[in-house]
């Protein structure tokens, strides 16, 4: 229906002041009223009138706005959303109201009251309290309650609370002795998951459970298995100097505990430790910590608004990048972990990498025969047609070489030859990967340009991890302006054999005065959760709407605004069990 009106603005102030609601008159050509969520817009130059928004503001506006306007030609009409419901309880009385329930929250509406269990990965050191209490706020003003669980709270009590050192390794080891003693290293979120339980309302209510901090990827394993989409890993990143600094000059710590500290949380080789790095990197989010509260706060606000189904907040460059980076790292057969990167310039992808080993300048892609449909890989081409992983082979036969050699010069028995071999393993040896067939990922995207002669001059590089010393050399050589990189702890070999060239990328660097490549982490939303959150209808994100069926963009209400993958309370089988009865009672 569409309805004009066209005598002059205070007339229709007047006609509409039964209504309330609220005028914005600031544009010249268009004014608007805002009535419980619904809108009216009038068009000054033609005097059209269109609604939009949401309920009860729009069915108020569509069913009196006619009749006061022009009360001989429409009929006040009853609210839409009354005659819906009453036709609803007629069908509804033959099932019960529980299958409703089910069928009305599950399967037919978005569920916005929804809890959220919200996770937190960030390496020692890094002062968590400023992302966290900005989380608090915002997540309060999309109408959440915040419950805090934290995670050392799971283990018993350090002999001292005010040594910060002292507590926090105590903390460490107490951690590491609970993953020892139960065999399980995700035992610590069975603890949280157990704590969630204990906290009073459940179901459908809008209260956030904040977890504060997880150290081991099968800790998040784990709550994504008993949350699904509705759990979401925040990594905090912040520059090894910005920590070091905050342990030594704010908390008391030694440097050379500081050292110790930050290299344990990183990554322990014992087979229960905690391993921060491999955790940052599941993360659904990624944030850059620094001096700007503000820039937190916004960049915060960005992952809210999308959380929350903002319909038109789209990606960055750098986001989308990154996401392609990951895309690309899927082709890759490595048998230990599939990295990808892309090179861009002018806002263009111009090659993109994985690590994988290359055929003469082409990818081992897995084939179809055409005549059977058969898929199949070359054999002897990719590696788990070698049937094993030449770098790790290389690695242990060289930790062999060594311990056999200091045995022999230490005249040790056999007995003391797995201490010594622990020995020779925790040295850098275990990082080497030159013995590897695979093109590292970096080095497939620069060498990708190279064959079909597109300049990497003056290029950025993205990474999906932060890349190792010896492609560092070339991505300075090809001419690289820029890297963008997901790593919690940048390996230091690649600043420093290159200081010359390479500058880490933080607040005191301007970028402009520098000729070196900037090294810079990647900030934003993950790949794992990209079409969750900005595709309109893929992924596992509810659908969105950006406009109306006339045509005109929606309002997004931050009060109401549902979460795009909801927690949902209901197993499967309820919703299953639900429809079934739905079905059996409207057709039988
Ligand atoms: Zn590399």
């Amino acid at each position: 229906m569409t309805i004009k009106f066209t005598d002059s603005f205070e007339q229709l102030k007047s006609k509409l002041s039964s209504l309330g609601g609220e005028w914005s008159e600031e544009s010249q050509h268009k004014k608007v009223l805002r009535i419980e969520g619904g809108v009216l817009n009038w068009f000054t130059s033609t005097g059209t009138i269109q609604f939009q928004g949401k309920s009860p503001g729009l069915e108020k506006l569509r069913n009196s706005v006619p009749h006061l306007l022009y009360p001989n030609e429409f009929a006040e009409l009853n609210n839409t959303e009354a005659l819906v419901a009453a036709s609803d309880e007629a069908v509804s009385a033959q099932e019960s109201s529980a299958t409703s329930t089910i069928e009305s929250s599950y399967l037919l509406n978005k569920f916005s009251d929804t809890e959220l269990v919200i996770g937190i990965v960030n390496p020692v050191g890094t002062e968590s309290n400023r992302v966290l209490e900005p989380l608090r706020d915002r997540l309060r003003i999309f109408g959440y309650q915040c419950e805090d669980i934290r995670v050392s709270e799971l283990l018993p009590h350090p002999s001292s609370q005010q040594d910060w050192y002292i507590r926090t390794t105590e903390y460490m080891k107490a951690g590491d002795q609970i993953r020892k003693d139960t065999g399980n290293n995700a035992i610590l979120a069975a603890g949280v998951a157990d704590q969630i339980k204990s906290r009073g309302q459940r179901g459908c209510a809008k209260i956030a459970y904040i977890v504060n901090s997880l150290k081991h990827p099968a800790e998040v394993e784990y709550l994504r298995r008993i949350y699904g989409n509705g759990f979401y890993l925040i990594g905090i990143h912040a520059d090894v100097l910005r920590r070091h600094n905050f342990l030594v000059a704010d908390k008391g710590v030694s440097q050379a505990h500081a050292e110790e500290l930050i290299r344990i949380d990183e990554d322990e080789r014992a087979d229960y430790g905690q391993k921060t790095r491999d955790t940052y990197h599941l993360s659904d989010f990624f944030i850059n910590f620094g001096n700007k509260n503000d820039y937190i706060k916004n960049t915060l606000q960005r992952f809210l608004e999308l959380l929350f189904s903002n319909p038109f907040r789209g990606p960055t460059f750098d986001k989308f990048a990154m996401f392609m980076a990951f895309s690309s790292s899927i082709r890759s057969s490595d048998l230990s972990r599939q990295v990808g990167a892309v090179i861009t310039a002018n806002y263009q992808i111009v090659a993109t990498g994985a690590n994988d080993p290359r055929p003469g300048g082409g990818q081992y892609w897995t084939k179809i025969n055409p005549e059977s449909g058969e898929a199949y890989d070359v054999p002897g081409g990719k590696d788990y047609k070698k049937g094993s992983d030449s770098n790790k082979l290389a690695q242990t036969e060289i930790i062999d070489e060594i311990t056999s050699q200091l045995m022999k010069s230490l005249a040790a028995d056999d007995s003391e030859r797995k201490a010594i071999e622990e020995i020779v393993k925790s040295s850098r040896l275990s990082d080497l990967t030159e013995y590897g067939r695979v093109v590292h990922a970096e080095m497939n995207a620069l060498l990708s340009c190279a064959r079909i002669g597109i300049a990497t001059d003056r290029a950025t590089l993205y990474c999906t991890t932060f890349p190792c010393h010896n492609c560092a050399k070339h991505i300075i050589d090809a001419g690289i302006e820029r890297v963008v990189y997901v790593e919690p702890y940048p390996k230091s070999s690649a600043f420093e054999l290159h200081s010359d060239a390479i500058t880490p990328k933080t607040e005191s660097v301007d970028a402009a005065n520098t000729t070196n490549v900037l090294f810079e982490p990647f900030t934003g939303v993950g790949a794992r959760r990209f079409l969750d959150l900005f595709s309109i209808s893929l992924g596992a994100g509810s659908k969105i709407k950006r406009k109306d069926k006339n045509g005109y963009i929606l309002e997004w209400d931050k009060t109401k605004a549902p979460a795009r993958t909801p927690l949902l309370p209901k197993s499967y089988l309820d919703v299953e069990g639900a429809a079934s009865e739905i079905w059996k009672s409207r057709m039988g």
